[in-house]
């Protein structure tokens, strides 16, 4: 038995939501978009799993957080996608691919064919076992990337009010399971090998404050070890995580975010495979024509940096979803994908983003013992990412400016001096008359010359040169 369609989304998740959207407003007719997902629900946004979901009163639940809530845009419910004629098979999993016949056979033995597929399937979460520590399969041990899993973890909240959790792990699932576990009023140890959490993404600087902000709340760190096994009881449930260096944690419950695996496996051998994912050009096109990929299972070109990059983040998620679907439906017109990386977590009352790349040097500005402060990391002589804690819309759309413009800085010790000025200045309103008029359209590619920053030039003539010349790039852009 099969089905044929046009187009097929493999997974159901971030992206899929986004791409199933982006072909509605394309113009896709009813019968002609399918989307298989293993997951028993329509595409969500899955952040909330480890926000909004894990709060003790008035959570957040199904319908709120279907896609494309979390961009402003309509929230698309089962009901959504049957009133668009989008065939949604759920609880489903796709076992294999055959990319010569185009066909995806599924766990049920259907064969689904299509014209064009994007895969969408995301990732998983890296389990203990891979690691060579038994014991994910206790029921008081819990991971987090899916509804099952935040179920789990809510009632595991609710079993032991006012008990012990370990958490395993200190990137950004262990941070913000460990914040809401607090909120839900429960002794959290951290543990992770590294020297301090968030260690891919943060400075030492700027860990030390979150780390002292989770103290504050009574989370206890054990950093540079990791577990070696569970202490597990009569009833087959852990009583206590033991560390290295034999520690021993009393624990009752566990959860484990120790990093994330792309779902490429049904390619392997049948696409071409990069830095863990499924190697796409700027048109999130694979090595086979007919097939897309998109989201966190897709390793595509990063024009700002001229290289290829994998990311996970849902701001990626979502729109490379929507360039995707954008490419396959006008080819001709689509550009290149032009994406700046962005990443941002909200934990207690702290929320930060992250935009651009975290390589070379840091520069740290703003008041690390208040409320607002952040980073640039400036490489090869030019700005190339941005971090800022607690800042206001305005404040968070100029740092994403300014990393975008890649501004050449020659004076590090201005750049600390103006901090979020700087960024500000650049992303404010066209300069008026005292603006060079005779601005070369050659110069205003990113990163070229007219940015430069000379010392002896002053800050403002730098910034509002930048800013003319972000200006002058938009208003190109837009006409
Ligand atoms: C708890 C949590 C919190 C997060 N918070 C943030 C945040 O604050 N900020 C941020 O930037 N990012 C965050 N992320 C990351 C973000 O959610 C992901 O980058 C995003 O979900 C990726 O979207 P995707 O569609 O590529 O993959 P997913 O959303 O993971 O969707 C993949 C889908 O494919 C399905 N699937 C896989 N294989 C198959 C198969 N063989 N057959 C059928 N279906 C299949 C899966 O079941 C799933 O439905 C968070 C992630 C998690 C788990």
């Amino acid at each position: 038995m099969g089905r044929a369609f046009v187009y097929v989304i493999l997974g159901g998740g971030v992206a899929a939501g986004y791409a199933a959207l982006e072909f509605t407003k394309r113009g896709v007719s009813h019968g002609e978009l399918c989307i298989i997902s293993e997951e028993p629900v329509a595409p969500y946004e899955r952040p909330a799993l480890s926000k909004g979901f894990l709060l003790p009163e008035d959570p957040s639940r199904l319908p709120s957080f279907h896609t494309c809530v979390g961009a402003n845009e309509e929230r698309l419910t089962p009901k959504w996608y049957k009133e668009q004629g989008i065939e949604l098979v759920l609880g489903t999993q796709v076992k294999s691919a055959d990319f010569r016949r185009k066909t995806l056979l599924t766990a049920a033995g259907e064969t689904i064919s299509y014209k064009i597929l994007i895969i969408a399937t995301g990732a998983r979460a890296l389990k203990l076992e891979e690691f060579g520590v038994k014991g994910s399969d206790a029921e008081n041990v819990c991971y987090l990337r899916d509804m099952g899993d935040a179920n789990t973890l809510v009632d595991l909240m609710k079993s032991f009010p006012g008990g012990n959790a370990v958490v395993i792990g200190g990137g950004y699932i262990g941070m913000e399971c460990a914040a809401s576990l607090v909120i839900n009023k429960i002794n959290v140890t951290m543990v992770f090998p590294e020297e301090h959490c968030m260690a891919r993404l943060f400075t030492p600087k700027i860990a030390s404050y979150y780390e002292d902000y989770y103290k504050s709340k009574g989370v206890r760190f054990i950093k540079g070890t990791v577990l070696s096994s569970f202490e597990i009881d009569s009833d087959g449930k852990v009583a206590a995580v033991i560390l290295k260096d034999g520690s021993r944690l009393p624990s009752d419950m566990v959860v484990v975010g120790i990093g994330i695996r792309p779902n490429t496996s049904l390619f392997e051998g049948q696409l071409t495979l990069e830095k863990g994912g499924i190697k796409v050009n700027g048109k999130m096109q694979s090595s086979n024509s007919s097939v897309y990929a998109v989201g966190d299972v897709a390793a595509f070109p990063v024009k700002l940096f001229g290289e290829i990059r994998r990311l996970e983040h849902v701001d990626s998620a979502r729109k490379s979803a929507r360039h995707a679907v954008a490419a396959i439906m006008e080819p001709n017109k689509m550009s290149e994908f032009d994406y700046l990386p962005f990443f941002y977590s909200r934990v207690f009352a702290l929320s930060w983003q992250f935009y651009g790349d975290n390589a070379g040097e840091v520069i740290h500005f703003g008041d690390f013992s208040g409320s607002t402060f952040g980073a640039y990391w400036v490489n090869k002589g030019h700005l190339v990412g941005s971090f800022l804690e607690g800042g206001t819309k305005d404040e968070y759309e100029a740092i994403a400016k300014v990393t975008r413009l890649k501004p050449a800085i020659e004076n590090i010790g201005e750049l600390e001096r103006q901090g979020l000025g700087f960024a500000l200045a650049i992303s404010q309103k066209p300069p008026q008359p005292t603006v060079p008029v005779n601005v070369r359209e050659a110069d205003l590619i990113v990163g070229k010359p007219i940015y430069a920053w000379h010392a002896t030039a002053g800050v403002a003539l730098a910034a509002s040169i930048a800013a003319f010349a972000y200006w002058y790039g938009r208003r190109r852009r837009r006409w």
